[in-house]
């Protein structure tokens, strides 16, 4: 059955369904969000300024944030806040880790990658799950 013979036949409950499966993918960055919103209200009653023109943030590919969900959270809580229209820029910093047996820096695209190079495993995580804001522009 197809989506919208689907939506038919229950009218209109498999929308809702759909509506609530993106709700739960997006909570993680929604928090993020709202901490991050929080945040520059906050700082923004501190140091007098009234607009967010740009926030640029760095995250880790392997932090577990997923950045269009992230993008889309951040719009949908900056709505009424000083950081409504603000440009955000994400840089992605790529998974790195050190393997004791070899002792190498190695590129990493999951937490528990074995060595790349030699098979050895653990793998130290060193780089790649942070989340951090790098830069806010205000006006
Ligand atoms: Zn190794």
């Amino acid at each position: 059955m197809d989506w919208l013979a689907a939506l038919e036949s229950t009218g209109g409950v498999v929308s809702i369904f759909a509506w609530v499966t993106i709700a739960v993918i997006c909570m993680h960055e929604l928090s993020l969000c709202e901490g991050i919103v929080e945040m520059l209200q906050d700082k923004a009653r501190q140091e007098q300024f009234r607009r967010v023109q740009s926030i640029r943030l760095e995250i880790g590919r392997l932090s577990c944030v997923e950045v269009d969900a992230l993008r889309f959270a951040f719009e949908a809580v900056a709505r009424n806040s000083v950081a409504r229209n603000a440009v955000l820029e994400i840089d992605e910093i790529p998974g790195r880790g050190f393997c004791s047996r070899c002792g190498e820096l190695v590129e990493m695209t999951h937490r528990f990658d074995v060595c790349p190079l030699c098979g050895g495993y653990p793998v130290e995580l060193r780089q790649g799950d942070e989340m951090r804001i790098k830069h806010v522009e205000v006006l």
